[in-house]
């Protein structure tokens, strides 16, 4: 099955709004075996989407569009649609009734420009939209299948996820597809490519890599006849991978740093504590993301300024000699954690986040310290300077960090 995606709207092509509906679609199609092919960019015009419509018809078995479903005449994705297929757009009774209950709901008349939203053509059915007032089309049309969703991505994004996803899964079914995702942590994507470059060129599984800022993912998909068949396969990489990439590896599927790290914790009978600086309190908030995270945290400190980091029992000293950023203050706002909040474990990070530097420190520069009686641990990183990556790495650096320590605790 060869798929192609059109992104429509002329916003896309002024370069004001960025297509995110296309790459997000992207990574969901070999999860059901699909390739795609081409990614296509058309504006609101009528001609030009009908060309485009015409060129995936004969290149791809399924096209999937986003956008244009609205209810103006710049929307024009459903009378493409039907010129394309050479059928007459019809008001559809039911689509009308539901458009207009849900105008009812919020208590506005419906203006009769929305009736363009309850068309439909005989080859068509209306796919619900739970967030909007745009349903999508399910074309099936000379053995092609046109799937057009509306534009704004949280629309567009639950209708794919629970109206079009599993019927297509049903459509293309007589193959099982098997996905397994890997997470690693510490190597760049450079270097894992590298390392895992003799199972990219596979054609089941396929190997993916894809850039988090919870470190790079691996995603193998497999697909066979017999599930059972399609998971030894997935198995027999997923061995491989473990292999080359070893202590990196963090993590499966649906695994947050967060999750494993908390189960290490309350399975050891540990508390921990946090001393923040560049990071806000990102690190605090993102262990207790974790229902039943007071288990085993006892709490945070957000000590910003140097006056605070010594307020809470930094040495006063150390600060004036080497500044807030430093692996050595990281070290004490580790221990001054673990102390002042009587915890087993103590985690303090300080860096730049940007965007100016901080008395030379470049920014994206941060350094984690973990302190334990009688462990510790430390890491310095220089990150790309982007201010809110940077504090999001840095918490998942520092809960990678953690889970090695634990790992290794007797
Ligand atoms: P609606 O009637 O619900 O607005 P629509 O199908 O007519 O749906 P468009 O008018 O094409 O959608 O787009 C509406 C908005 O959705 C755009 O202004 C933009 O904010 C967002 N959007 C549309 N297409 C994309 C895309 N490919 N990537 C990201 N955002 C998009």
């Amino acid at each position: 099955m060869k798929a192609e995606i059109i992104s429509i709207g002329t916003e896309l092509l002024l370069g004001q709004i960025t297509d995110t509906n296309a790459p997000y679609l992207a990574s969901e199609l070999p999860l059901l075996g699909i390739d795609l092919y081409w990614i296509t960019q058309v504006g609101d015009n009528r001609n030009r989407l009908v060309d485009a419509l015409k060129r995936a018809c004969n290149r791809s078995d399924i096209i999937i569009t986003t956008g244009g479903l609205g209810p103006t005449e710049d929307d024009v994705t459903r009378e493409a649609i039907a010129e394309l297929v050479g059928e007459e757009m019809r008001i559809d009774p039911e689509t009308e009734q539901w458009l207009r209950g849900i105008f009812q709901t919020m208590s506005y008349e419906m203006p009769e420009s929305n009736i363009r939203q309850a068309y439909l053509i005989p080859s068509a059915r209306a796919i619900p939209n739970l967030q909007g007032t745009a349903p999508g089309w399910w074309v099936e049309h000379e053995g092609k299948v046109i799937l057009a969703m509306p534009g704004p991505p949280g629309e567009m994004k639950q209708m794919w996820e629970n109206e079009i996803r599993p019927d297509l899964k049903r459509k293309l079914s007589g193959e099982v597809i098997i996905s397994r995702t890997i997470k690693t942590l510490g190597l760049t994507e450079a270097k894992v490519d590298e390392m895992v470059s003799p199972l990219l060129s596979s054609s089941n599984p396929t190997l993916a890599v894809y850039a988090k800022l919870d470190g790079i993912q691996l995603r193998l998909t497999a697909k066979d006849r017999e599930r059972s068949k399609a998971e030894k396969v997935i198995a027999k990489a997923e061995e491989q991978l473990n292999n080359i990439l070893g202590w990196a590896i963090w993590g499966y599927d649906e695994d947050t740093l967060e999750d494993l790290v908390g189960t290490m914790l309350r399975e050891r009978g540990l508390s921990l504590a946090t001393m923040e600086s560049c990071t806000g309190g990102l690190l605090a908030s993102t262990i207790t993301d974790v229902p039943g995270s007071s288990d085993y945290f006892k709490g945070g400190l957000v000590a910003y300024s140097a006056e605070m980091k010594a307020a809470f029992g930094v040495d006063a000293t150390l600060l004036a000699q080497k500044g807030t950023v430093d692996p050595e203050v990281a070290a004490a706002m580790a221990r001054a954690a673990r102390l002042r909040l009587e915890a087993d474990i103590g985690i303090g990070i300080t860096g730049v986040a940007g965007p100016a530097e901080v008395k030379g420190k470049p920014v994206g520069t941060v350094h984690i310290a973990i302190d334990a009686e009688g462990k510790r641990s430390a890491l310095s990183v220089q990150y790309p300077p982007r201010r809110p990556e940077v504090k999001r790495r840095a918490v998942y650096s520092a809960l990678f960090k953690l889970r090695q320590l634990l790992l290794d605790w007797e």
